[in-house]
Order: structure tokens, then sequence, then C-alpha cells
């Protein structure tokens, strides 16, 4: 780790508001600048590395919070997201994270075969008979947890249904590549379907190429640095060999970690290839009177929350907001402390139970405040977990994708 990224910090505490888990706990330890410092103990042999240490490291959310409140650029997020990978790369993988990520991720067909027992639990009934009974209460609870969060998947991966091409509608003004994610794939094929029709619709021919891969943030969380810059060399020949404007995405975790493919492999293609990544939000928002002559009226209260990696690691606030307002007849209400986490942040959601929930319970709050009906955000992290926070506390408010939002008042 670089030395000079962990003195930078002036122990201003300018970050502690910003940050969740102190926010949550008070304690200097669960702060940015006391994680900073803790590292940098470390690193000058004044701490041994401890259990307890690591318990304290392990509850920062790599939100990137820190980073937009701090006027000395430290990323005190980034940090603790790299000490940990560095901890975990030498450790090596565990048997489960070794079948997931060597076996199962990096192979489409059989990522979604895996899947499909989870179909079949949920349209058996299975699903409904095992929560009414409260079966999971038998098993551990990171179990119970995964199962809870689990939206009814669709009938199939969008990968498998959409077309490499999907041509442009009406005069073309270009060519962009779409980056299909995982969960977005597997889970949220509805709201990616609208994301292409919205292009298509603007005038952009879409390429979906079948062969590409996981964007690498799952390999980078587990300290897989090896599966990380394979799916980053594969990811830049195949959408290298297309020619595109821009290559979209509507995950922001998938966002964030394309745009830093320069980082990781040093390379003129994967400069070239971040260079071109957008979110949906980035290019929708360069013809926003167009598809605002496109929109129809959607008489609903609306509210947008930030997903971090849109927000904190990309900087994009205002296109998304400035988006949903262009649909008529809705009125925007801006949520108090819109870019502060929700709590899900990858597997934080399992393996920080506690501190996750008592984080969304403050995003549910605010978004009761606000008396929206509609809840928008892009990234399916926030969607799952806010998904399932709403319909167990606030059931009258629906979440939507951005993009489900704007194709369906394209719709009307
Ligand atoms: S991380 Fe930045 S904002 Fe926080 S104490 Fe250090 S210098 Fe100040
Ligand atoms: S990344 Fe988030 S949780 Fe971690 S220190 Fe920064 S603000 Fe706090």
């Amino acid at each position: 780790m670089d030395y000079v990224k962990l003195i930078n910090c002036m122990r201003c505490g300018m970050c502690l508001p910003a940050c969740p888990t102190y926010r949550e706990t008070f304690l200097e330890t669960a702060s940015p600048r006391g994680r900073v410092a803790l590292i940098r103990k470390l690193q000058e042999g004044e701490l041994d590395q401890s259990e307890r240490l690591l318990e304290y490291l392990s509850l920062c959310l790599d939100c990137q919070a820190c980073s937009s409140a701090c006027p000395c650029g430290v990323n005190a997020g980034e940090l603790v997201a790299e000490f940990t990978c560095e901890q975990k790369s030498d450790a090596g993988l565990n048997f489960m994270e070794d079948l997931i990520l060597r076996k199962l991720v990096p192979h489409p067909d059989r990522l979604e075969a895996s899947i499909v027992p989870m179909r079949f639990y949920q349209n058996t009934g299975l699903q409904k008979l095992v929560r009414t009974l409260g079966i999971l209460k038998m098993f551990p609870k990171p179990l119970g947890r995964m199962e809870g969060l689990l939206p009814p998947l669709p009938a199939r991966p969008l990968r498998q249904e959409i077309k490499e091409i999907t041509p442009a509608l009406g005069k073309e003004r270009g060519t962009v590549g779409f980056f299909l994610g995982c969960v977005m794939s597997l889970v949220f094929s509805e709201a990616s379907r609208a994301t292409i029709t919205l292009l298509s619709t603007l005038g952009y021919t879409v390429i979906t190429p079948r062969n590409q891969l996981c964007c690498g943030a799952p390999h980078m969380l587990a300290g897989d640095l090896d599966g990380l810059k394979e799916a980053a060399h594969t990811n830049i020949k195949i959408f290298g060999s297309c020619e595109v404007d821009f290559i979209v995405t509507d995950c922001g975790g998938c966002g964030a970690e394309l745009k830093k493919y320069r980082h990781y492999i040093d390379v003129q293609s994967s400069s070239a290839f971040s260079a071109k990544v957008r979110d949906i939000s980035q290019v929708l928002v360069l013809h926003a009177d167009e598809l605002a002559s496109l929109l129809k009226p959607l008489p609903l209260k609306v509210t947008y929350h930030d997903p971090c990696h849109i927000a904190h690691c990309q900087g994009i606030r205002a296109e998304p907001r400035e988006l949903v307002k262009r649909v008529p007849g809705l009125e925007y209400i801006e949520l108090e402390a819109a870019d502060a986490c929700c709590g899900s942040a990858g597997t934080y959601n399992i393996v920080q139970p506690e501190m996750s929930d008592m984080i969304l319970q403050r995003k549910l709050d605010s978004i009761r405040e606000s008396g929206a009906q509609v809840l928008v955000t892009s990234n399916p992290g926030c969607l799952l977990q806010l998904k399932k926070g709403l319909s167990d506390h606030l059931p009258a408010v629906r979440i939507m994708h951005l993009t489900e939002l704007l194709a369906l008042s394209m719709s009307q």
C-alpha cells in the first residue's frame, strides 16, 4: 500500500458526519479518520495485526462517502478495501470463493444454470411455504438473510434473450456497447431491457456481446486479483473488437469497476476502454430534450436514492435527478441524506447484519418522511436491499430502476 496515501490525512474530522458507521457508533475506530490511523500504525509497526483490529476495519462499507467529504483527497474506504484485498490475497481463496469466483462467475452459462434451482424454488410455491413455516430459522443466519433478499426472478436471464445487436430506431446517431452486469441480467432483467429500449429509441445501435464477463468487482472483494485481471482482459478484448462510441452500463457497481480497469492493467487498451464507460444516466442526459418529448405524464411522487457507486465513486449526481424531473406530471422530492449508503455494500448486508440493518433503517426513515410513492435508484445491490426493506416496513412505496421509470413514462 502507498504510504503517502495514508499520511495525507490531517485528522481534521470533516469526514466523520458522512460516515454511516461513525454515525451509528460515534466510535473513532469506526470512522474514516480512525481507519486510516489504524492502517498507518500497522504499516509503521506500532500496532500488531489482531482479530480486533481486523474487525474494526471489516465494519467499513467501502461506500466512499468519506472521500466525497475529505478536503485532502484521502479515500479511507478505498484504503481499507485495498488493505483487505491484500490480506485476502495472501490468504488465498477458500473452497466457496474458489467455487463461485473461479468455477461459476467466469462462465455465464454455469452461473445462469446455478440459479435454476432458485427459480424452481420460487415458481413451485416452495419459497412461500418455507417463509410461512419459518423453516430458514433452523439454518445458519446468513442463509436466511440471503433468501430474504431474493426478489422474484425473471423467467430467463436477459443475456439469454437479448439480441447481440439491437438496431437503432429511426435515424442512427451512434453505436454503444451494453455491459450486462451479472445481477442485472439474472435478477433485474426488466430494467436492463428498458435501458436497451431507451438507447435504441434515441437512435443508438446497441451491441450486447454475449461472451462478456462479470466486471470483476466480486473478485476484488475476495482479494482475487488474478480473477479480476482475467475478467478485465476479456472484457477489454471483447468490447475492443466492437466499434462503439460508449460502453454503457445501468449498474452502478459495474460502472465504477469498469472505470477502474486502467488501474489494474497497465496497457493502453484498458485506458481506452475505461474512458468509454458511461453510466446510462450520463448518456440519456445528453439527449434529455429529445427524451422529454417522448415521455408521457406519470402523476407520482418520486424520490431518488444515490447509489454509493454512482455518487461517491463516479461523481454522478445531477444526471439521474435531471432525468427523473423531465417526466411530466411527476412530483420530485429530494430525499434527506440521499447519498448515504443503504447498508447493502456487496455482501455487507449478509456478513454485518446488525450494522447493515441500522443503516437501512435510517434510509427507510428518510423515505417515509419524504412521502414519496416511488423510490428510484440504479444499482442492483441497492435495489435488493431497499426492495426488502420497503416490503418489510413501507409496502406502499414502489422501487424502480431509473430506466424502468423512464420506460414506464414512455409507454403511457
Ligand atoms: S480522512 Fe480526510 S476528512 Fe477525514 S480526517 Fe483525514 S483529512 Fe480529514
Ligand atoms: S467508506 Fe464509508 S463506511 Fe468506510 S470509512 Fe468511508 S464513509 Fe465510513
